[in-house]
């Protein structure tokens, strides 16, 4: 296991802490025994006279890096695939969308994390297709050969097939589009302070952001606080108190994976900063910055944000296979695509009941991580004709933060609130962050974000790129 990749991400989990592991109990179709060594019909090992097995990995998040070092140093060549350079960590996305944190400093090149593996490399490549039967992986510079496939390709946002509301929000998948809505934001308030019409100045300073999961409830508070302690002293001539920070849910809570408790906390700590929570109305359409809500209200807006839905990858639907909700793909308790042994599915992209009752284990970097982990050993054990394990997830608990001082924590056994839920959530983040250099940027960047109420990285940049 590498230094640098350490499994201690713990946040938001829908943790149940009595419902865990119940596969085998209730009878779920994958309930296998977990964590026990299986015996099934398995291939022969993979014999080529001229090289050695071939084991290729889509993606290089959570689930295909900690794949890639638990199969270092084999008896196999391993090759990983992303679409990007580098490895993100993006549960402190929304910091670097509201300029609390250089993009830089979430990130690692990938190649940097692999390189000290002999029969471990990389290639930055777009997956396009998987051709099951051909046994090849498809990118936009050819095909690859592989004799094992890893796809841990991660997850995508879900319009629920409203094409207006994927035109018409901004997402939070990756630093690129952290990125964007960084600029977005602070363009708004450059676009206001020109602006003379006080209508169109209102929606230029109205900021939405759809879903009342931890990532919309973290980036609601972290947007309200940037105005309020950042942009308010930035811009001394406009009322920036008369911005307006929406938080949209449709069930009538937030955070529903959490405890009552817990919501109800959080709903008044969001509210206690200036975020206006609207509960229990969905969205309708997205036209030209006007949200029309189901019940008819509308409201306008120059900055909407889309975390509501979630699918697996899209290169899943290349599988042309039936996928489980979500788009994710079905998998057996070892990992492995039914009739495709030589393929696992890890992380966001696979469907895998045995969390809760008829529950699949959550899209989260602790699923994503024991994935990542066990599918090298099965690799392995599928090669040298051992028994395959069935995944057994170690659920260590759920945690959001809200604000500077504020979090809720509800893991390793422990639940509180506040300020020292704060802290020991910027102490876990801090220590999963791949790469020293990188803890010790975030740890100064919070520092002096913490006591100066100020944010360094509050830049509008890339515009050419973006056009
Ligand atoms: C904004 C945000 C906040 C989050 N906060 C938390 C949190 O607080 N706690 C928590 O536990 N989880 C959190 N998550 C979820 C967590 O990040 C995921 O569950 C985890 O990353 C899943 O790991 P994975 O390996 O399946 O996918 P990822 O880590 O997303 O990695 C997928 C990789 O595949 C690459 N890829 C995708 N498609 C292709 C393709 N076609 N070709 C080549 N490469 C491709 C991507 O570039 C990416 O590097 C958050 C997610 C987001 C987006």
């Amino acid at each position: 296991m590498s230094e640098q990749l350490k499994d201690t991400v713990v946040l938001n989990p829908e943790k149940d802490d009595k419902l865990k592991n119940v596969n085998s109990q209730n009878g779920n179709p994958s309930g296998a025994t977990s964590g026990t060594a299986i015996q099934k019909e398995t291939p022969k090992p993979v014999t080529h006279p001229d090289r050695r097995p071939i084991v290729v990995i889509i993606g290089a998040g959570f689930g295909g890096t900690h794949a890639a070092v638990s199969l270092a140093n084999s008896d196999m060549d391993v090759l990983v695939l992303d679409r990007n350079n580098y490895h993100g960590f993006w549960p402190l996305l929304y910091q670097v969308a509201t300029a609390g944190l250089e993009p830089q400093s979430v990130a690692y090149p990938v190649r940097g994390l692999l390189r000290k593996y002999g029969n471990v490399n990389f290639q930055l490549g777009e997956v396009t297709k998987v051709d099951l039967e051909a046994k090849k992986v498809i990118t936009q510079d050819g095909s690859l050969d592989y004799d094992y496939l890893v796809m841990a390709a991660g997850s995508a946002n879900s319009y629920f097939g409203n094409k207006a509301l994927a035109k018409e929000t901004l997402g939070l998948k990756d630093l690129d589009d952290a990125s964007k809505l960084r600029n977005r934001l602070l363009e708004s308030f450059e676009l206001a302070v020109k602006e003379e019409d006080p209508a169109k100045r209102a929606k230029l300073l109205t900021f939405v952001v759809i879903g009342g999961g931890p990532t919309g409830v973290e980036l609601s508070g972290a947007i309200s606080e940037l105005i309020r302690h950042v942009l308010r002293k930035d811009y001394p001539t406009l009322d920036v108190f008369k911005a307006r920070v929406i938080l949209l849910e449709a069930m009538p809570k937030i955070l529903s994976t959490f405890r009552d408790s817990l919501q109800k906390k959080a709903l008044r700590t969001l509210e206690k900063m200036g975020v206006e929570v609207q509960m229990g109305v969905p969205v309708d359409t997205v036209e030209n910055g006007q949200i029309r809500l189901k019940d008819g209200s509308m409201i306008e807006a120059n900055t909407i944000v889309w975390a509501a839905g979630v699918r697996s990858a899209e290169v899943a639907d290349s599988l042309g296979i039936k996928l489980a909700r979500q788009s994710r793909v079905p998998i057996d308790p070892t990992l492995q695509l039914e009739n495709h042994p030589e393929v696992f599915v890890i992380g966001d992209m696979a469907y895998l009941e045995g969390f809760k009752e008829n529950q699949a284990y959550p899209m989260v970097a602790p699923v994503a991580i024991q994935m990542g982990k066990l599918v090298g050993q099965n690799i392995l054990a599928l090669q040298h004709n051992r028994p395959l394990k069935s995944f057994k997830y170690f659920d260590k608990g759920n945690m959001a933060t809200i604000g500077r001082r504020n979090a809720i924590f509800d893991a390793f056994g422990i639940r509180m609130t506040g300020f020292l839920a704060w802290i020991s959530w910027l102490f876990i983040h801090l220590m999963s962050l791949v790469g020293f250099r990188n803890r010790l940027v975030v740890l100064l960047n919070w520092a002096y974000n913490y006591f100066t109420y100020d944010r360094g990285a509050r830049l509008i940049t890339g515009k050419k790129l973006e056009k």
